[in-house]
């Protein structure tokens, strides 16, 4: 029976100042690991150390879009692998023609230990190759690890952000990335195990939610459903729900009925397939 362990080192919104910002691990059965999103500052090397990563143990990011909560961490997870790491091996990180554009623009503009960025990667200035580039398309499949794939679909969120569908052994986990409610999230759900979606603000202010690209929690609920995944978690919350999440819940509930749980950082759940 295929397994695989979600970690998630950061489940804040943007504006959060009670959660770090996003970024996920997923441990594959065939020892695949990949890192979703990269979150902001050192929080995967902070956040990961407490659950016993080092930070020189991630070969493979997939990113969301170019929202620093999600990629300005990027800088300082290559900074950090690369002084952990003895061996020349790159970073390869997955991400869209657009996402990659600003990618490129903030390790210019940061200059942390980046002397030479281009389409291709990022190397220091000895040359060493710390990035690696693999732009894809939305539907396009990569090949991650032995019986690993994954593949982008579009979101509702700014040009060029995806969610990402991941398939090890015969089990899919879908992270919805920033987006309102996602009908290509839904197409690319059908019969996930699990659907890790965020939930910005209660279904009352769906409005808001929608005015600043996200979901309600009742969006994730409806795309849970509709989609027929067997589990739903919900993340990305903003400052107020940091210690009670149970709204955001009960909106969900309303409209899915399967196993449902809200993330805080440093939660860990291990799904398994059939
Ligand atoms: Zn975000
Ligand atoms: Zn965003």
């Amino acid at each position: 029976m295929p397994q695989m362990e979600i970690s998630f080192l950061g489940t804040g919104s943007g504006t959060s100042t009670n959660r770090s910002h996003t970024a996920l691990v997923y441990d594959c059965d065939d020892g695949t690991r990949l890192l979703i999103d990269t979150s902001s500052g050192n929080t995967v090397a902070r956040n990961g150390q407490e659950l016993g990563f080092s930070i020189g143990d991630f070969d493979t990011v997939l990113l969301s879009h170019h929202h620093p909560d999600h990629l300005s961490g990027l800088l300082f997870v290559q900074h950090a692998r690369a002084l952990a790491r003895e061996d020349e091996s790159a970073l390869n990180v997955y991400l869209t023609e657009e996402t990659l554009e600003w990618a490129i623009k903030m390790c210019r503009a940061a200059y942390l230990n980046v002397a030479e960025v281009d389409k291709v990667g990022a190397k220091n200035s000895d040359g060493r190759q710390l990035l690696l580039w693999h732009v894809v398309k939305p539907g396009e499949q990569v090949n991650l690890g032995p019986t690993t794939t994954a593949s982008c679909f579009p979101a509702e969120h700014i040009f060029g952000a995806v969610g990402w569908r991941v398939n090890s052994d015969g089990m899919a986990v879908v992270f919805s990335g920033d987006t309102r409610f996602n009908p290509e999230l839904v197409k690319a759900s059908q019969g996930a195990r699990l659907l890790i979606h965020e939930a910005y603000r209660t279904d009352e202010e769906l409005e808001y939610a929608n005015q600043h690209g996200h979901s309600t929690a009742g969006d994730a609920g409806r795309a849970a459903n509709q989609a027929g995944v067997a589990e739903l978690v919900l993340t990305h919350f903003d400052s107020e729900f940091a210690v009670n999440t149970q709204p955001l819940l009960d909106d969900a509930k309303k409209h899915f009925n399967g196993p449902t749980s809200a993330a805080t950082d440093l939660y860990q759940i291990t799904v398994s397939g059939q």
